[in-house]
């Protein structure tokens, strides 16, 4: 519970200048705030900012002022131009103290892959006095968590939490889990506990979902259960939560009525991928699959052989893009073509016949 008497108030703070100039998507962004409501906590309020001094000081000085617990994400590496861990230790007024054990992680992680620590990553063992390490097994720069006393504040109030965590997504998302879930839940445990299920479906709009499910989920809606959707390109997500002692009791009475309803739809429950899931089941039936695509230049054979397992499954994938390819290594055709085709993207009229043109051979 908040000391501000609601559920704990949650700030992210996204720092770079890279995110700013759109040249990568934040999906930080994406992925804590999902990482949290699955566990019934919600981020208030999300900022981006560029890695310079004033704008980090800036971000953190007002977030604090708000919330219970600020996370920022980047700038903890050891180069010049990374400068979170010195721009909130200025900011707290703290000093940054060399925590040997730092360098000896970094140091276990180098010698890892064989290679002497370098210098420069010692720079990442000077802590703000009073931080948490948060370890980082995929990298070198640690995450860390401060706990911070409002100024002039009696300290039976409790302690702001201002986390830090590393840029690299490979590094963040196991040290989010393994280290700042824990902190959350020893910190600002749930009112009550929270419970979610998500099925994941194809085939089916959003709105004739909810048309379907709508009538026969209303007794559980009104005891209180959320019913949510998704849409995501091809597939639609629907999800149950609840909240108390009996939320997952709530949940089990309600999700036999999603499977008769709509089960027809579903492909998977939770983070399962379509493609993770066509994949199980070719294997559970002994089936295998080729593909040939078109305009979607290979993309289904790229989301397969992305899921493990794939090999014993998929056979092969044809990206035949012109007519003429279609029709000679496929077999297609050329009347089915001319009459159902789409034409080949990107090609103006040839010979004054239209888009689909000729294919020979
Ligand atoms: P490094 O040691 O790599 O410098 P760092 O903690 O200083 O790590 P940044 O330099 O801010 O982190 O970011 C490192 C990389 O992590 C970026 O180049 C980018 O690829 C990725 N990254 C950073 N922030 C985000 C974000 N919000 N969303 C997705 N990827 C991000």
């Amino acid at each position: 519970m908040s000391s501000y008497g609601g559920p704990v108030v949650i700030e992210l703070i996204n720092t770079g200048a890279e995110l700013l100039l759109g040249r990568i998507l934040n999906t930080h962004q994406q992925w804590i705030c999902r990482q949290l409501s699955d566990r019934g906590y919600a981020v208030r309020r999300q900022t981006t900012v560029d890695d310079s001094a004033p704008a980090i000081e800036a971000a953190v000085a007002e977030a604090l002022n708000r919330a219970e617990v600020v996370i920022t994400t980047g700038g903890l590496g050891p180069t010049c131009d990374d400068r979170t861990r010195e721009r909130v230790a200025a900011l707290l007024g703290r000093r940054l103290i060399h925590r040997e054990e730092v360098v000896d992680q970094i140091r276990a992680y180098f010698s890892r892959f064989g290679r002497p620590m370098p210098d420069r990553t010692k720079v990442e063992a000077l802590v703000p006095e009073g931080a948490t390490i948060l370890p980082n097994a995929h990298g070198t720069a640690p995450g860390l968590a401060i706990p911070v006393h409002p100024p002039g504040e009696a300290s039976e109030r409790k302690p702001a939490w201002l986390i830090l965590l590393p840029g690299p997504p490979r590094e963040l998302r196991p040290m989010f889990l393994d280290s700042v879930i824990p902190l959350l839940n020893r910190e600002f445990p749930l009112s009550e506990p929270h419970f979610s299920r998500t099925w994941r479906t194809s085939g089916i709009g959003e709105s004739f979902l909810e048309e379907r499910l709508e009538g026969p989920l209303q007794p559980h809606l009104a005891n209180g259960l959320d019913l949510a959707f998704c849409a995501r390109v091809g597939e639609v997500e629907v999800r149950l939560e609840a909240r108390g002692a009996d939320g997952a009791a709530r949940i089990a009475a309600a999700a036999p009525v999603i499977e008769a309803t709509v089960g027809d739809s579903i492909f998977g429950e939770g983070d399962e991928l379509l493609e993770t899931a066509l994949v199980r089941r070719l294997s559970s039936l002994g089936k295998t699959l080729a593909l040939a695509e078109s305009c979607t230049g290979g993309l289904l054979a790229h989301r397969l052989t992305n899921v493990p397992g794939c090999s014993a499954v998929f056979l092969a994938g044809y990206v035949t893009y012109a007519n003429a390819s279609k029709c000679r290594m496929l077999g297609v055709n050329v009347e089915t073509l001319r009459e159902h085709g789409g034409g080949e993207r990107g090609r103006g009229p040839r010979n004054g016949r239209g888009r689909l043109g000729r294919c020979r051979g």
